[in-house]
C-alpha cells in the first residue's frame, strides 16, 4: 500500500463564544485538513491548528512543512512498512508538531482502513465511548458562573475551569461562586497555562484547599521550561497537578516523570507529533504509575476523532477535554465521532469514520 498523493487546504469556523485563557484569546477555529491517498484508493484525513503561541505552528509553517519536507519523504513509500515512517516522520525534521500530527492522523487513518478496524480497536480498543469536560473561559466570577451553570444544565459534570489570567485573589473569587453555583457534586478542574510563578499556584491552591473548594486537579500551574517550579508546586499542595505545556515529547515527558514533577500528564497530538509519539508518551507514564489525560487545541471533529480514538484505545488514558468541537458555530465534518452532549461515541466505520470536511470556501472536500 504505498502513499501516492498529499494533499492540503484550509478550514475556518467561528467559535460561538471567544475561548479566552491566560494565554490567548480564540474567535476563529482555522486549520490545515491533509488528505492522503494510497494507490488502493484509500483515503486518510488529519488536522494540524496553527497554535502559534503553544506549538510555534502557523498555518504557513504547517504548510510549508508538509509540502516541501514531509511530502517528499513519504510519496511512494509503503505504509505497511509504518514504524520507518513514524520513526522518519519524527526525524526528517525539528519541532513543527502539529505538521507531523496531521499528517500522521491520516497515516493512522489509512493503515486502521486496510485492516478494517476502527482506529480506536487498531490501537488496543479499551473503551467503547468516553465523556468530555466542557471548558469554562475566563471572564467576571459572575458570566463564568453562569456559564458553568449552563453547561451544567446542557448535560456535563465536569468543568475545566481557566484561571492564571488575573490576580490570584479573583482567581479564587470566580472558583468560589462557580463552586457556589454549580454544588458540590460536579468535578472542577482548573487549567493556569502557565499564568502562575510557583509561589502564586502554591498560595492559590493552599487557599482553595482551606476554603474547601474541592478541586480535582491543576493543569500547568507555572511555565512550560520551569521544570523546577512545577516540581516545587506538586511537592507543596495536596491537589493533583497535571503538567501540559511542559510535555511535549516523550523525553520532556521522561524529564518529568524522572522528576517527579506532576502528578498527571495532559497528552495533545498537536504537542507530541502525532499518535505515534502520544502512545509513546502514554506508556512511559504508565509505567511510572501516572494517569493521563488526552486534551486538544481549538479544533474541529476531525482532529478531535483522531485523538478521541487514541484516548479510547489505552487504559492509562483517564480523562478526556475534548469540548472544542462544541463550541464552534459550525460543523464542518462529514462522519467522525458523534457527541451526545458529554458522551462520545465511535463511528463502527474502519479507520478515523472521516467521510469528508468543508473546506474554507464552504465546499466539502471528499
Ligand atoms: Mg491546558
Amino acid at each position: 500500500m504505498n502513499i501516492e498523493q498529499i494533499e492540503t487546504f484550509r478550514t475556518a469556523v467561528p467559535l460561538i463564544k471567544p475561548f479566552k485563557t491566560a494565554l490567548r484569546t480564540v474567535t476563529m477555529a482555522e486549520a490545515v485538513v491533509v488528505k492522503i491517498t494510497c494507490d488502493n484508493g484509500l483515503v486518510g484525513w488529519g488536522e494540524a491548528p496553527p497554535t502559534v503561541v503553544i506549538t510555534g505552528d502557523s498555518l504557513a509553517s504547517i504548510e510549508s512543512a508538509i509540502h516541501h519536507v514531509i511530502k517528499p519523504f513519504l510519496e511512494n513509500k509503503n505504509l505497511l512498512n509504518y514504524e520507518l515512517l513514524f520513526q522518519g516522520l519524527s526525524t526528517i525534521l525539528v519541532g513543527n508538531p502539529s505538521a507531523k500530527a496531521a499528517v500522521d492522523m491520516a497515516l493512522y487513518d489509512c493503515l486502521s482502513q486496510f485492516c478494517r478496524l476502527p482506529l480506536y480497536q487498531f490501537l488496543g480498543g479499551y473503551k467503547h465511548e468516553l465523556e468530555t469536560d466542557f471548558t469554562v473561559s475566563v471572564n467576571s466570577a459572575e458570566e463564568m458562573a453562569d456559564d458553568a451553570v449552563s453547561y451544567i444544565q446542557s448535560g456535563f459534570n465536569v468543568l475545566k475551569v481557566k484561571v492564571g489570567k488575573d490576580d490570584i485573589s479573583v482567581d479564587i473569587e470566580r472558583i468560589r461562586e462557580i463552586r457556589r453555583r454549580v454544588g458540590l457534586d460536579i468535578k472542577i478542574r482548573l487549567d493556569a497555562n502557565q499564568g502562575w510563578t510557583a509561589k502564586d499556584a502554591i498560595r492559590a491552591i493552599r487557599k482553595m484547599e482551606d476554603s474547601d473548594l474541592r478541586i480535582e486537579l491543576v493543569e500547568q500551574p507555572v511555565k512550560a521550561a520551569d521544570l523546577e517550579g512545577l516540581k516545587q508546586v506538586t511537592d507543596s499542595v495536596d491537589t493533583l497537578i497535571m503538567a501540559d505545556e511542559s510535555v511535549f515529547t516523550a523525553k520532556q515527558a521522561f524529564q518529568v516523570l524522572k522528576t517527579r514533577s506532576a502528578d498527571l500528564i495532559n497528552i495533545k497530538l498537536m504537542k507530541a507529533g502525532g499518535i505515534y509519539q502520544a502512545q509513546i508518551i502514554n506508556q512511559l507514564a504508565e509505567t511510572c504509575g501516572v494517569e493521563c489525560m488526552v486534551g486538544s487545541m481549538i479544533e474541529t471533529r476531525l482532529g478531535i476523532t483522531a485523538a478521541a480514538h487514541f484516548a479510547a484505545s489505552k487504559k492509562n488514558i483517564t480523562r478526556y477535554d475534548f469540548d472544542a468541537p462544541l463550541m464552534l458555530a459550525k460543523d464542518i465534518v462529514d462522519g467522525g465521532i458523534q457527541y451526545n452532549n458529554r458522551v462520545i461515541t465511535f463511528p463502527t466505520a474502519p479507520g478515523l469514520g472521516i467521510n469528508g470536511v468543508i473546506n474554507e470556501g464552504g465546499v466539502q472536500v471528499g
